[in-house]
């Protein structure tokens, strides 16, 4: 596709860009996105993005820019777009993060850019995930991405999960010359942004779009390998000649509430729920027949309040769920999913009981769910993380009627790699131990962030950390010291 001919717009003076009111992300109608799994937003027009483009403050201070975790220098790309040099700004967000398109539609904004916006004093803030996610889909219908052109370096790196910090350190090596190469343990590449994230959010095209750019970009993958399992670490380094090693294997282990009736029929991690939509193809039902998920007619509740527990629900009701729950014993306020999930959640219908909590699964006798006793809860003191602390109230337990309950309470560390590798230190916890400027561990050549060292996060603060890691691997490559 041919760029459309550039359409400068000139930049209104200071207090007339507060009046412009911010624009509306264009979205399918909840009554409709609700029965399937194309994706709610739609993407801003050209017109749009300039028009949300034009209320930036153009600060001298970005502190946007200094609340992304890799920096993303959102002024000068915004600035970009204004000016009608859409492509222009899509190099301009490429020079700190390799994964735009997925960022722009997943970032917890509120809690990055758009949290510090200083537009957001006296108004909402500036759609900074709004514009990014426009140029990278801009570039990428133009099919314009330029290709590095560096001289080899003759070093091999080997990364392990494909997630997106996986994604970002081969992404920046690779562009430094090295040879680098990604092993997956699954079948398909992308971690959590393919196996968790569902269609309706994060388009599988999406993803695939920049796994063909890596590729393109000399990156090689190689997808049913188990480090751990099908070849050990030391192996890859000692057998294979890899002079650096990152781990990334994400927090993909679920937890459950250890709450009696756990075992029976339609109880689901919302790993295992998501994996069957997403990698063994619910999500494209009729064509695809997932049996496990048939849920005409069917309550469902999700017990959490995070990302995932909100895209299990989601997900459920579009494969037919007759009511869908979200379980959550904290208030809306401290609920960690993204604000717009929430939103968009309501207006499709799902149920929220804030302030409750299963104490017990119900069985009809032969194996099967048939409900959950709950108990509401009051908030007490703040914990550890700062966050009030859910107490039951007594006397107030009550009985749901359910066919399926997805516990989405959180994940922990899958224990392969460390288990197999000797002198890679890891916490209590399970999670490896990893400096958090350099990201090296206590293994000689071997890096590691993402999930997998901050316990389960966010995709951004996962390619931080490979931001970081790349440098560091890059300097051990290039010194040789340690
Ligand atoms: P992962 O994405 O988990 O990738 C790790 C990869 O390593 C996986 O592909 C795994 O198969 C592979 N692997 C594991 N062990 C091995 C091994 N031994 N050998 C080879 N490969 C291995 N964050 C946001 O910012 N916004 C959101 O909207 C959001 N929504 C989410 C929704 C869901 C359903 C989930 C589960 C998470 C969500 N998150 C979200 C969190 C975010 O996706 C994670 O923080 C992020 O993906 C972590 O990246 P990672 O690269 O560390 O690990
Ligand atoms: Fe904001 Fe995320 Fe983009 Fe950074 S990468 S500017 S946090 S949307």
């Amino acid at each position: 596709m041919k760029p459309a001919a550039k359409n400068s717009l000139t930049p209104l003076p200071m207090k007339a860009r507060m009046k412009v009111p911010r624009q509306l992300m264009p979205e399918q109608p909840a009554n409709e996105r609700n029965k399937n799994f194309s994706e709610v937003n739609l993407g801003y027009s050209p017109e749009l993005a300039q028009q949300e483009a034009l209320r930036c403050l153009e600060c001298a201070k970005p502190t946007c820019t200094v609340n992304c975790p890799v920096g993303v220098k959102v002024k000068e790309f915004v600035e970009l777009i204004v000016a009608g040099d859409f492509l222009g700004a899509a190099a301009k967000i490429r020079e700190d993060n390799v994964l735009p398109a997925v960022t722009g539609r997943v970032c917890p904004q509120e809690d990055h850019c758009e949290g510090k916006c200083l537009l957001s004093k006296k108004v909402k803030p500036l759609g900074v995930g709004y514009l990014e996610r426009f140029v990278a889909d801009y570039e990428q219908r133009m099919g314009t991405h330029v290709l590095p052109n560096v001289p080899p370096t003759g070093k091999k790196v080997a990364v392990v999960g494909s997630g997106p910090s996986g994604l970002t350190v081969a992404g920046d090596l690779i562009q430094k010359g090295h040879k680098v190469r990604v092993f997956e343990a699954l079948h398909e590449l992308g971690g959590v942004l393919v196996y968790g994230i569902p269609e309706f959010r994060l388009p599988k095209h999406i993803i695939r779009q920049q796994l063909d750019y890596m590729r393109r970009m000399g990156v090689e993958f190689e997808t049913n390998v188990v480090v751990g399992r099908t070849v050990t670490l030391d192996e890859l380094m000692q057998e294979e000649g890899y002079d650096a090693v990152y781990i990334g294997t994400g927090a993909g282990l679920p937890q459950f509430m250890g709450i009696p009736g756990e075992h029976l029929n339609g109880v689901y991690s919302a790993n295992e729920f998501l994996t069957r939509i997403n990698l063994m193809k619910a999500y494209k039902f009729p064509a695809y027949d997932e049996p496990m998920l048939d849920l005409n007619g069917k309550d469902v509740a999700v017990i959490g309040g995070g990302n995932t527990a909100l895209d299990a629900i989601r997900s459920a009701l579009r494969l037919g769920a007759r009511k869908a729950y979200v379980l959550y014993r904290r208030s809306e306020a401290e609920m960690p999913a993204r604000a717009e999930e929430v939103h968009h959640a309501r207006q499709e219908g799902i149920d929220f009981q804030m302030l409750t909590a299963p104490v017990e699964l119900l069985s009809d006798g032969k194996g099967w769910m048939t409900g959950a006793r709950c108990v509401r809860m009051e908030l007490g003191e703040p914990d550890a993380q700062g966050r009030r602390r859910p107490i039951p109230l007594s006397g107030s337990e009550f009985d749901l009627p359910l066919s399926v309950a997805i516990m989405a309470i959180g994940t922990t560390a899958n224990p392969i790699v460390q288990s197999t590798t000797p002198g890679l230190g890891t916490n209590k916890r399970g999670y490896i131990q990893a400096d958090s400027e350099t990201q090296r561990t206590t293994r000689q050549g071997v890096f590691a962030g993402g999930d997998i060292v901050t316990g389960a996060a966010t995709v951004i603060l996962a390619m931080g950390a490979g931001r970081r890691a790349a440098r560091s691997i890059h300097d051990y490559l290039t010194t040789g010291q340690w």
